[in-house]
């Protein structure tokens, strides 16, 4: 087999980090040490995603009839790589490119994509995800939010929770109950400024404006902010979570990271020692396997087979790169971990201890993994 890119491939990844090496301002490390989620690099990304759409690099993958180039698949991975190892600055729009986009694409009504998906393609457009609610995370068919029916309109009511960029967005992706069970959830297009809509920031760990309680009191929506038919919300977010689970190349993040912590223990002269070496080397070793699990499901993608627990098994060893990568350095590197100093390397560490949660618990993916690949049981 193999594995080497195109030259195609080669020289597109070449453009992407010639146009971050010429595009990131010299301040930027300040602003990416808040974190991907964070409030300052999602208000950032409104000035660098138009200018990364004119260079035609923001959907690329997308029709051009919604403002994309029409190019395979795996060049949208070479940018998601790219753009997660200089930290992310597409902030929370790489939703709007990764699955956001496509799924109005896929289920939207023609008002609905002429309404979204050109503000989307130049970079211009910030979203919330309203899915997971006090307990409604891993089991989110148990979500309680309802959307009733009021003439030609619907009144909502509930409450969201860990939404993230809720502070900024303009539009929310959510999920709301219409009637009992899976079939009776449906997904509403939302803008935020509607009136009954209160946003409040959660204190966190990560705390830098990352996530949010949403509560909806008697919001009013017509009927034209539902996407797709009532029973269809949970098609249609089983079709954005598979598309999701791989669009986080945090790998390429925590092999540089690796990196950079390696280069530090070099600098002080304590990377002569087997045992550090050895637990450095199993890093990276992590951090390829997930890379290379992570290829399999962009090959499938590219493809066109349908998203199985490929996708599941690269996302548990996303997780498991990200916390290898950052035990490493809590363990060889302690002081950059602690003190008054916002280290790059703490900042790292606090994403990595969500990354098994944001994106759905690495847990779960396991349970998926053991009943549909191992054919285990359900409950062993
Ligand atoms: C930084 C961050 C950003 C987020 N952003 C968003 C967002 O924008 N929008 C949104 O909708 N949600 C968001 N979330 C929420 C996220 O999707 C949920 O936290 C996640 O789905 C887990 O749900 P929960 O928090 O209710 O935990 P629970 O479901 O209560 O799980 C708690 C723990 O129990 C384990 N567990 C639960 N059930 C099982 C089981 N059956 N078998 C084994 N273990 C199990 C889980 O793995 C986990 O470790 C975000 C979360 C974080 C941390």
């Amino acid at each position: 087999m193999d594995f080497a890119w195109t030259e195609e491939s080669d020289a597109f990844r070449m453009t992407v980090r010639r146009f971050l090496d010429r595009e990131l301002p010299v301040d930027w490390s300040d602003i990416a040490r808040h974190g991907p989620g964070s409030h300052e690099q999602t208000e950032f990304s409104l000035s660098f995603c138009p200018k990364l759409a004119e260079a035609g690099l923001l959907v690329p993958h997308w029709p051009e009839e919604w403002g994309g180039r029409d190019r395979p698949t795996w060049e949208h991975f070479i940018l998601g790589e790219e753009m997660w190892a200089a930290g992310e600055p597409r902030g929370g729009q790489y939703m709007n490119v990764n699955w956001i986009g496509p799924v109005i694409m896929r289920f939207g009504s023609d008002d609905q994509k002429q309404r979204y998906l050109p503000q989307m393609a130049e970079g211009r457009a910030i979203w919330c995800q309203g899915f997971s609610e006090p307990g409604a995370g891993s089991d989110l068919a148990s979500l309680r939010t309802k959307a009733v029916r009021d003439g030609a309109d619907y009144v909502i009511n509930g409450q969201k929770i860990w939404t993230s960029y809720a502070g900024l967005a303009e539009t929310c992706f959510l999920l709301a109950r219409t009637g009992e069970g899976r079939s009776g959830i449906a997904v509403f297009l939302v803008p935020m400024d509607t009136a009954g809509i209160e946003v409040r920031a959660i204190p966190s760990l990560i705390g830098h404006g990352d996530i949010h309680e949403v509560f909806f009191t008697d919001v009013r929506v017509p009927e034209t902010c539902r996407l797709g038919e009532e029973g269809e919300g949970w098609t249609i977010v089983s079709y954005a979570l598979s598309n999701e689970r791989v669009g986080i190349p945090r790998y390429e993040m925590s092999a540089r990271e690796l990196d950079a912590m390696v280069a530090e223990l070099q600098g002080r002269g304590g990377f002569g020692n087997a045992v550090i070496r050895s637990r450095a080397a199993e890093a990276a070793a992590a951090c390829e396997a997930a890379r290379m699990l992570v290829y399999r499901v962009v090959d499938e993608r590219a493809r066109g087979v349908a998203p199985g627990t490929a996708a599941n098994l690269a996302r548990v060893a996303v997780v498991e790169a990200d916390h290898k990568v950052t035990d490493f350095g809590m363990d060889f590197l302690p002081d950059c971990f602690s003190g008054s100093e916002h280290s790059r390397f703490l900042s790292h560490h606090e994403r990595a201890i969500v990354t098994g949660i944001a994106a759905g618990a690495a847990e779960i993916q396991l349970n998926i993994v053991a009943r549909r690949h191992l054919d285990l049981p359900k409950g062993l």
